[in-house]
């Protein structure tokens, strides 16, 4: 296999800028990266003079995109959905699954299996073990509480690297076990959970909470389930613990500037991981979707901004990674490199996929992006190859 080599343009390392810098792989992977590498002979040389080079995005959970959910189970509906998703640089997803029977779940699972993608790191078993009361856009009907004969048949498939509980739910650290033995990544979501319930959680190995702010426990709503003395919830046991980190829904319409830049100063760059959460609606014209299966789903309504339940309340996110950058750079502090850190490395080290992918260093897949000064994806490699974006 030929050599590539991105050459002229500003390379995004994860703790920094380099200008004019030179990004060389061979066989798909990055062999040099600097400002003097030599390009041997014959390489194919990709100019980004004017440009950014950034590592590609990883995105651990998202719902699908361009008229596709991941629950459709199909080969068709993931292929359309990640592709939708390259467009906007997620070379690493994670496809999520929402609340739904068994059998979704299972069709979801074996789908992402069979469409054998090369950007696909594993599935994010997200519903359907949230709590009743925080369900949020999900259908009630898809909620329950964990099992354990359903879950390790989840478990079973290899392909679940994330896996989300509420950790008030009977048998959640069962659960959590389990996940742990399986080596996924351990994530509390759709929760009210306590600040002790979230201690037995992170003993049983959770680590992660989900979309912060949204469908979680604060303190008032902790009060609401147990009373006084008043007590903590899961954003102060995130933001005290340095072992746990979260992930932020940077549209600009779930959270305002100042909670992206609280996040962002309280967690930092290595606690805090960009995420989609973008359902179907991604590409698509305004209108009304399903959130989750393309049958038992619920009814949403995009407005090209964000999804809404028909209810009102904000039903996940309807724009790509590109966008979640481009929002966080322009509200908040962060600098560039601290801004796709958080779309691409700091998710990889959580998930545990870091050794291959989050970054543009040596030994690493070189999954490139060529973005424009105002961070719009020009150009994709996965592996080196150019993609048909
Ligand atoms: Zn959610
Ligand atoms: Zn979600």
């Amino acid at each position: 296999m030929t050599s590539v080599a991105w050459v002229e343009g500003t390379v995004i390392l994860p703790n920094g800028l380099l200008p004019n810098g030179i990004v060389l792989a061979n066989a798909g992977k990055i062999v040099a990266v600097g400002d003097r590498v030599k390009v041997p002979k014959g390489a194919e040389v990709v100019s980004a003079k004017g440009r950014l080079i950034s590592p590609g995005f990883v995105d651990i959970h998202v719902h699908g995109g361009g008229g596709a959910d991941f629950m459709d189970g199909t080969v068709d509906a993931i292929r359309v959905g990640c592709q939708s998703h390259l467009r906007h640089g997620t070379t690493s997803i994670f496809p999520t699954t929402t609340t739904g029977s068994y059998e979704e779940i299972h069709a979801m699972i074996r789908a992402c299996q069979d469409a054998k993608l090369s950007t696909i790191r594993g599935v994010h078993l997200y519903g359907p073990y949230f709590a009743e009361n925080k369900v949020g856009c999900h259908s009630v009907a898809g909620r329950r509480n964990p099992e354990r004969a359903e879950y390790e048949s989840y478990f079973e498939t290899g392909m679940t690297r994330i896996a989300t509980c509420a950790a008030e739910l009977p048998a959640a650290t069962e659960f959590y076990k389990a996940a742990r033995k399986n080596r996924c990544f351990i994530t509390c979501g759709h929760s009210n959970a306590s600040w002790s319930e979230m201690k037995s959680a992170f003993k049983a190995g959770m680590r992660h909470v989900d979309h912060f702010w949204c469908a979680m426990s604060s303190v008032p709503s902790v009060r609401e389930r147990f009373g006084t003395p008043m007590q903590g919830s899961m954003t102060e046991f995130v933001l005290m613990n340095r072992d746990m980190s979260t992930e932020v829904i940077a549209d600009g319409e779930h959270l305002a500037p100042e909670l992206l830049e609280f996040a962002y100063q309280m967690l930092g760059p290595n606690r805090l991981c960009l995420v989609t959460d973008c359902n179907r609606a991604l590409d698509m014209p305004i209108g009304r979707y399903r959130f989750g299966n393309i049958e038992s789903g619920t009814w949403l309504e995009s407005d090209g901004n964000v999804g809404r339940a028909l209810s009102g309340s904000l039903a996940s996110s309807v724009v790509g990674m590109d966008s979640m950058i481009r929002h966080f750079k322009e509200v908040t502090t962060a600098s560039l490199s601290d801004v796709i850190r958080m779309a691409s490395l700091t998710p990889a080290e959580r998930t545990g996929i870091s050794k291959k992918y989050g970054s543009l260093e040596v030994g690493k897949s070189a999954d490139v992006l060529i973005l424009s000064k105002k961070l719009h994806v020009e150009r994709v490699f996965v592996s080196g190859v150019e993609q048909i974006i």
